[in-house]
């Protein structure tokens, strides 16, 4: 470079430093390299993963799984050196649904063993049963006429038959790409979606839960249906209908049995009737109901803060799960990361300024029942006078969750809070070597940040690698497919936030309200 210009490229370059070196918002080196060491080289992240997965198994709000479940978290809460560990019960949320067995075979024309799943919130077939398998196509009131009297004790197939996703088979364990996280990080305006094309509501369509109350009456053996497009999976969710009775016992026992089946298993049955050849299926499911409406519960812990301590910074992810797998990505994994963070803050001595405070809500996937309840507990909504703001609503931070599967943390959704930029990617810098670069000004929704969010309240969720393994809600979703170092990863970027967030000067800035 010619030495004339040389003072005047030293002097944009400080100019530079200055500006992006975020003096105001120090990165406390010294406790990343504590926290790295610690989360890194005597991780056991993934030992709580195992301890979830295998040991636990599935855990469906209000099931004794479920329960067993939350036993076991307090105390290892309580191991991992947290106080105040309890079970905050927030609503009467319906009675506990557990599935004991299940027991599916073709018998003919050709045997084989099936796999197959019951769907929440239903019940047992009422001992062993062997039925003939038909097709059945109910989609309006007059169709009911047509199968009235035809359906006692048979196995009727109600969906139609699965596409398979071949793709998605393909795909394996991408990792987002370079271009991909960029256009993350440089979209503003996302594009909104394309509006549905109107369509005309034909009233006389009948809905799912009237469809299930008429094969109830009838009296069909079992209700089997395919909703998966992976081979292999069953995708099972809740009774329709569940939510709206509350969960109750009464319309538990008032459905007929559901079966969820692997797409191939179903297929095949389809087109062995397709061909006019009888079906009979051989099926036992056993479903124990609970005999008294129970209230839900969330399990919290804390590091207690020292001049700050009565400001909180928190974390979390939902601990219950759908009940066909142990659901190791969907949420097992982000419990894991809640808890490895907690248990590396203990062990590397952190006293922060603000209280940190672990919540693994129950409730989620029915829809975000627990962690909205904490907060409207907790903190308040200003959109309902009937609540209003409570105390603790200028003592919250921020709250930080994981919940997109067991990928990697490769940056951070603002949800719109343009005043959290600077700290959010302040705290980023020591964690590029992870590939963690994007601080998105995008909003994402879906999970308990939302419950934060939407009064108001800093909540984050992080971005992530999508590694789908055999995908969250499905019978597949076990420990096998869950990447050890990503964990890691996301334990030691998450007690890294939390740490940073917990003895900031200042509370995390909140979006300008409208
Ligand atoms: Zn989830």
């Amino acid at each position: 470079m010619p030495t004339r210009l040389r003072p005047f490229v030293t002097a944009l370059l400080l100019l530079l430093t200055a500006a992006f070196s975020f003096d105001t918002v120090p990165v406390d080196w010294a406790m990343v390299a504590r926290i790295r060491e610690e989360g890194l080289q005597r991780s056991r992240v993934m030992d709580f993963e195992s301890y979830m997965t295998d040991v636990l198994g599935a855990r469906l709000t209000m099931s004794r799984d479920m329960q067993r479940g939350q036993v076991w978290l307090q105390a290892e809460m309580t191991r991992i050196g947290l106080v105040n560990v309890a079970a905050e019960p927030y609503m009467e949320y319906g009675v506990t649904w557990d599935n004991e067995y299940v027991s599916l075979h073709l018998l003919e024309p050709d045997y084989t063993p099936m796999v197959g799943y019951p769907i929440a919130y239903t019940p047992g077939t009422d001992g062993r049963k062997v039925a003939q398998a038909v097709v059945v196509d109910l989609q309006v009131r007059e169709d009911l006429d047509r199968y009235r009297g035809t359906l006692r004790g048979k196995a009727v197939l109600v969906t139609p038959p699965a596409a398979i996703d071949l793709a998605a088979l393909a795909s394996g364990a991408p990792r987002r790409t370079e271009a991909e996280l960029r256009a993350i990080g440089e979209t503003v305006i996302v594009p909104a979606r394309p509006a549905p094309p109107r369509t005309v509501r034909r009233t006389d369509l009948l809905t799912a839960a009237e469809k299930l109350a008429f094969y109830k009456v009838e009296g069909v053996a079992v209700v089997l249906q395919c909703e998966s497009g992976w081979i292999g999976a069953v995708r099972g969710y809740g009774r329709p209908g569940a939510r709206e009775d509350g969960w109750s016992r009464a319309g538990m026992l008032a459905a007929p049995a559901v079966v969820a089946v692997t797409p191939e298993h179903y297929n095949r049955m389809v087109r062995i009737l397709g061909r006019g050849i009888p079906v009979t299926v051989e099926i036992e499911v056993r479903t124990r109901i609970g005999e008294r409406v129970e209230r839900a519960a969330n399990i919290v812990g804390e590091i207690p803060g020292t001049d700050l301590a009565d400001e909180v910074v928190m974390l979390g992810g939902h601990f219950d799960t759908w009940h066909a797998s142990p659901n190791a990505s969907d949420n097992t994994s982000g419990v894991a990361v809640a808890l490895e963070a907690m248990r590396i803050l203990k062990a590397v001595g952190a006293r922060p300024r603000r209280t940190i405070r672990v919540a693994l809500w129950s409730g989620e996937e029915q829809g975000l029942f627990g962690s909205r309840a904490y907060v409207r507990e907790h903190f308040g909504d200003p959109r309902d006078s009937t609540v209003g703001v409570k105390p603790g609503y200028e003592k919250l931070s921020a709250y930080f969750n994981q919940d997109y599967g067991a990928g990697q943390f490769r940056g951070i959704y603002l949800q719109g809070n343009e005043a959290a930029r600077a700290l959010l990617t302040a705290w980023l810098e020591p964690f590029r070597d992870f590939g963690m670069t994007v601080v998105s000004n995008q909003s994402v929704g879906s999970t308990d940040h939302v419950s934060f969010d939407e009064v108001g309240l800093p909540g984050f969720q992080f971005l992530q690698d999508r590694i789908p393994g055999t995908g969250g809600h499905t019978n597949l979703d076990f420990y096998d497919t869950i990447q050890a170092e990503d964990l890691m990863k996301n334990a030691v970027v998450m007690a890294s936030y939390v740490w940073h967030a917990a003895s900031a000067d200042a509370r995390m800035p909140r979006k300008t309200r409208r």
